[in-house]
């Protein structure tokens, strides 16, 4: 099927608006386009930096409808949109990615029965809706095993390691009894992931790898690209691309990989669309990842991939702001730091508030850079 493009001077819908819909609106007004956000929330990280900020429940469909109408393509940055919000959405623009890649991302179970289903590499996993799946999902996985919400976790909300049946009842029991995944615990070398865009047309291109490590459960450093074999990049970019192919996504998909001793890359998640992972890319890429969620939704080419310099990033946590606003200045001092800030008025422990980007010479250069920037803060 031949798509019209849609054109800088076009307006682009975002449903949700956080960080990623802040990166993203920057990038399509850099490119001309005219951005409207919609969420719950009013003066929101995307909301400062778009054209139009529309503050109302996901769930009311009347508004959502009217939203839409003033919008020329509609797409997300947070994939727990309601799959009754992206069909009201669906009545009066295209959404890309389609609601289908919704419902399966949306709900661990569901997106890891259909990655298994069609043959792709995961965790070994099973579906957990009843106290009696507990004991055979045991028997299955093997302990220690990782219990996890099904739907709405996130950053290493709603999951917990366990060692026995026993202690699965009980901290299912915490979880209010939701549905819920085992899955085994995987003594990974090395977490690392996959940015991958695919096109309306089908065109689809990866990132360079890169390599994550997480402190509690939520993302903390990137480094790309990351240190590994040509054949594990290989692999892990033919991956991403048959994930994106089988679930037919217009967009970008982030593909998060544990990376065994053995060299077995299994995946632990998909997020379809721009992930904290990929923000270096803003740096350190000809193409960042935001503006190939844009070219990839409106119907244009693909942006190169191209790494520009090895690059490092490091998130910032609201925990940095317990002893009062930190020292910005003392993070740009350093040559090749740049500060990324989201404009959230509350910093919390745990909240994703900003990220600092590192370039330099090697990977490691970069890492270290970052970290010590951090560390200035
Ligand atoms: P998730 O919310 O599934 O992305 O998990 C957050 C982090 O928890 C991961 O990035 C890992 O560091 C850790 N984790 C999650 N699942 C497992 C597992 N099955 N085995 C080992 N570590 C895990």
């Amino acid at each position: 099927m031949i798509h019209r493009p849609v054109l800088p001077g076009a307006t682009i819908g975002v449903l949700g608006s956080g960080q990623l819909g802040r990166m993203f609106a920057l990038a399509a007004k850099r490119l001309g386009y005219r951005v409207h956000v919609y969420s719950p929330e009013s003066d929101s990280p995307a909301g400062q930096v778009a054209d139009v900020e529309i503050a109302a429940e996901y769930d009311d469909l009347e508004a959502i409808r009217a939203f839409v109408r003033r919008v020329d393509v509609v797409t997300f940055e947070f994939e727990n949109v309601p799959a009754a919000t992206a069909e009201a959405a669906a009545e009066f623009a295209p959404v890309r990615p389609s609601g289908l890649v919704l419902h399966v991302a949306q709900q661990r179970a569901r997106e890891k029965g259909f990655l298994a289903d069609k043959g792709f590499p995961v965790t070994p996993f099973a579906w957990i809706r009843e106290e009696s799946d507990l004991e055979a999902g045991f028997d299955l996985v093997g302990a220690p095993a990782v219990l996890k919400i099904a739907s709405f976790g996130y950053d290493g909300k709603g999951q917990a390691k366990v060692h026995s049946t026993g202690e699965a009842v009980a901290v299912w029991e915490r979880m209010g009894r939701a549905e819920a995944v085992l899955e085994r615990h995987v003594p990974f070398e090395r977490e690392v992931s996959t940015i991958v865009g695919r096109g309306l047309e089908g065109w689809v291109v990866s990132y360079p790898l890169i390599e994550n490590t997480h402190a509690r459960h939520i993302l903390d450093t990137s480094t790309m690209p990351a240190d590994v074999s040509p054949k594990i990049e290989r692999r892990a970019a033919e991956i991403a691309r048959g994930v994106v192919e089988t679930l037919d996504v217009v967009g970008v998909l982030c593909v998060e990989f544990f990376l065994t001793a053995g060299g077995e890359l299994l995946i632990n998640e998909l997020a379809p669309r721009p992930h904290n992972s990929g923000h270096l890319t803003i740096d350190a890429s000809v193409t960042c990842q935001f503006e190939q969620q844009l070219r990839a939704v409106c119907g244009l080419p693909p942006g190169s991939t191209e790494l520009l310099r090895p690059a490092a990033m490091a998130n910032l946590l609201g925990d940095l702001w317990e002893e009062g606003e930190p020292d910005w200045a003392a993070a740009c001092l350093l040559p090749g730091v740049n500060l990324h800030l989201y404009g959230k008025a509350h910093p919390r422990p745990g909240r994703k508030m900003g990220h600092l980007t590192a370039l330099a010479s090697t990977p490691e250069k970069a890492r270290e850079t970052v970290l010590r920037a951090r560390a200035a803060l």
